[in-house]
């Protein structure tokens, strides 16, 4: 895959008030015009602070605003144009997945990246002349590693077949038709099992969280590789539905999420470590 396919970007949230009232340090910095992210491990000041490149790096004061035009809008024109995209936000709980990605309506800038995405689409299907759209959605669930269609009548009910997450775009001209899948996926917390203390059903749960980041992170690290012959797209429900939205003729953009706080310095930094594989 070229790697232009595949972007990473990392955005920082400000502080919470119960970081704040903890008295919680700042541990992550950013170089925004350059990309980069800094991490510094709280327990060992003395040393420099671990370094990271992205194709961007996004602080507190910056907005869903900006991250969608400058970041997003090219992949979801894309999908408008034929090509099939990808749009997942990674990180702990807590870290601003749903912030990013579903938003908030007050301030409107940070109103998140489905919804500019969904207008976006439509903008585009008003605008066109001479072309019939045919745009179909999809809102799924996966958990414990079965799919749910979270708009079908039996919400409950598991899918064996499910049609893919997706808007798929039929453009009909004359004698052509394109087709287009855009993925927007909120994935569950990163947090790793040790710190959660869970057991029993919410063990079963965290592992097979736990087993689909991870089979995702493996498959976009081969496909940035370019050098693997096998991507394991088989591993996990997630990374089997996202296949032809994954690699080949299609971008992938990933928002890795992190508290800027110290005693969240762990778990950022593995955020950045994953993020760092799928460059
Ligand atoms: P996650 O989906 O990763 O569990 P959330 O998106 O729910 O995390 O964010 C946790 C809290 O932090 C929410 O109250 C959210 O409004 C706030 N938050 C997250 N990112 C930002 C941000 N960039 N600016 C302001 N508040 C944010």
């Amino acid at each position: 895959m070229a790697s232009e396919a595949v972007k990473v970007i990392v955005r920082c949230r400000p502080m919470n008030e119960r970081e704040k009232a903890l008295s919680c340090q700042a541990v992550v910095g950013m170089d925004s015009p350059r990309g980069q992210c800094f991490i510094q491990n709280p327990g060992a000041t003395d040393e420099p602070p671990k370094q990271f490149t992205f194709d961007g790096a996004y602080y507190e004061s910056h907005n869903t605003e900006q991250i969608y035009n400058e970041i997003a809008y090219p992949l979801v024109e894309g999908v408008t144009e034929g090509y099939n995209g990808t749009i997942f936000a990674y990180g702990q709980t807590g870290s601003g997945k749903s912030f990013t990605m579903q938003g908030i309506v007050d301030p409107p800038t940070q109103k998140g990246i489905i919804p500019r995405a969904f207008e976006h689409v439509f903008e585009s299907v008003q605008c066109a002349e001479n072309t019939k759209f045919l745009v179909r959605v999809s809102y799924l669930e996966i958990y414990n590693e079965d799919i749910r269609d979270l708009l079908g009548a039996h919400t409950k009910q598991k899918l064996k077949n499910p049609i893919p997450h997706c808007f798929l775009a039929d453009e009909r001209g004359q004698d052509h038709l394109r087709a287009a899948k855009l993925n927007l996926v909120d994935l569950a917390g990163s947090e790793r099992q040790s710190k959660t203390g869970a057991t029993g059903e919410r063990l079963k749960e965290a592992t097979k969280i736990n087993l689909s980041l991870s089979a995702l992170g493996n498959v976009i690290s081969a496909l940035v590789d370019g050098r693997c012959k096998h991507i394991p797209y088989r591993d996990s429900k997630l990374t089997r539905l996202l296949q032809d939205s994954l690699g080949g003729n299609t971008k992938t953009l990933m928002v890795a999420c992190l508290s800027p706080a110290d005693n969240n310095y762990d778990e950022s930094l593995s955020t950045l470590r994953y993020a760092n594989r799928a460059k």
